[in-house]
């Protein structure tokens, strides 16, 4: 399972991409050509663990058949009307999504940024609407170290400077407070704040887990103020951490969920802010939408989703393996680990830097058939899809320790 190290130019070359295609990605070095379940295989025909699932667009794995099933029954029927029109997927999709959710409307929309964007023009809403916040005045309260996509208002209230630079003017009315210190939070609202949005654990940022009780905190302090709480689930939720979402780990139910990433099953984008129609009712007819938002091929697939996770199947595997897997990583620490925070199946590895960054531990796993993803220097992040074997995550944990002895 090992290849030898081909340079970056050598690797985009193969893949086709070094004439035509934008750098805006620093992809590692592997062209993958098939997938299925947790395994993806390269165009030479060696196969690799994908422990990243395409960071939790994947929660089910590759070409998950049910999943499969209901796209390709769907694309021999229909596959876009625009909203224009009714089709007759939609409503099944919204009733089922809005079942698992526990709340009575749902906005579909494609990409995760898509969703927040929304959040936030419903939180505005709401704020003119119904809190009786003066025009134009709404604030909305963000967490240092955020990550919530890639437009220009959500990359406006990022401190990720690499995010952020050369992109700028940015949209005004973002309030950046320390995550996991709900006292801040609380100090930072005042009579115009429209709503708390937050990562319930921080993805991108390395699988940061807020201190116990912050959920809870956050919820208690957005009811006694009258602001919304809404929580973007699009990373942590849907089966990852071992419940349906990061906030069920603490008992806690936002008023506003922003879901994306595996809501398309890993066959297409799909999102959506589900919420209780007091919030989500602000809405009227013209004011959002998106030409492929509530597409019924998306519909199809999304649908199928929510069928799965109603079992409580994949939330229970999520659970026992993720036990299993912090057994195995916390073993790790002190032996070129330096810590590993873990919820579920999804877990931020602190890199020893005497062992190499994160990107090169990345890098020598590539060369073992293992897929993950550094983040922010020294954290690799792991998220393998549901399906995964216990005996599977042995034989990664093997190869991480292999690569974390050599040079
Ligand atoms: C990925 C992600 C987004 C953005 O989703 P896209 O589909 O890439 O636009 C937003 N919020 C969180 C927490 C994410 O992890």
């Amino acid at each position: 399972m090992t290849s030898p190290t081909l340079d970056t130019q050598t690797i985009r070359i193969i893949a086709g991409e070094d004439a035509h295609l934008a750098r805006n990605y620093s992809p590692l070095p592997v062209v993958i050509a098939r997938g299925e379940g947790v395994w993806v295989t390269d165009v030479e025909g060696k196969r690799y663990l994908d422990l990243l699932s395409a960071y939790s667009a994947l929660n089910f794995g590759h070409l998950h058949p049910a999943i499969v099933a209901a796209a390709t029954e769907q694309l021999g029927r229909l596959t876009l009307t625009s909203r224009a029109f009714h089709n007759d997927r939609l409503g099944a999709f919204a009733s089922a999504l809005a079942d698992l959710c526990k709340k009575d409307l749902v906005l579909p929309m494609n990409t995760g940024a898509e969703a927040v964007e929304t959040g936030i023009k419903v939180a505005r809403a709401w704020a003119y609407r119904v809190k009786g916040v003066k025009t134009d005045a709404a604030n909305i309260v963000v967490a240092h170290g955020n990550f919530h996509g890639r437009t220009t208002t959500i990359v406006g209230f990022s401190d990720d400077e690499s995010a952020r630079d050369g992109f700028g003017p940015f949209a005004p009315g973002f309030r950046s407070v320390p995550f996991g210190d709900a006292a801040a939070i609380d100090a930072a609202i005042d009579e115009n704040t429209a709503a708390v949005l937050i990562e319930p654990i921080q993805g991108e940022a390395g699988v940061i887990l807020p201190p116990k009780g912050y959920l809870q905190a956050v919820r208690d302090i957005c009811t006694d103020r009258g602001v919304l709480f809404i929580a973007d689930e699009i990373q942590s939720g849907l089966g990852r951490v071992g419940e349906t979402f990061a906030c069920d780990r603490d008992g806690v139910v936002p008023d506003v969920y922003l879901l994306g990433k595996a809501l398309g099953g890993g066959i297409m984008p799909l999102s959506a802010v589900v919420a209780n129609s007091d919030i989500l009712g602000v809405i009227k007819p013209g004011e959002h939408g998106s030409t492929f938002g509530g597409n019924p091929l998306a519909a199809a697939v999304g649908e199928r989703v929510v069928e799965m996770l109603a079992t409580g199947e994949f939330q229970d595997r999520s659970r026992a393996l993720g036990e299993h897997l912090s057994e195995r990583l916390e073993a790790l620490v002190g032996d070129g680990v330096t810590a590993v925070r873990v919820a579920g199946l999804w877990a931020g590895i602190d890199i020893d830097p005497a062992r190499g960054t994160g990107r090169e531990i990345a890098e020598r796993l590539v060369h073992r058939g293992v897929l993950v993803k550094d983040t922010h220097g020294q954290t690799i992040r792991i998220a393998p899809p549901l399906v995964i074997r216990g005996t599977e995550i042995d034989w990664a944990i093997e190869q991480l320790k292999l690569v974390l002895e050599a040079e």
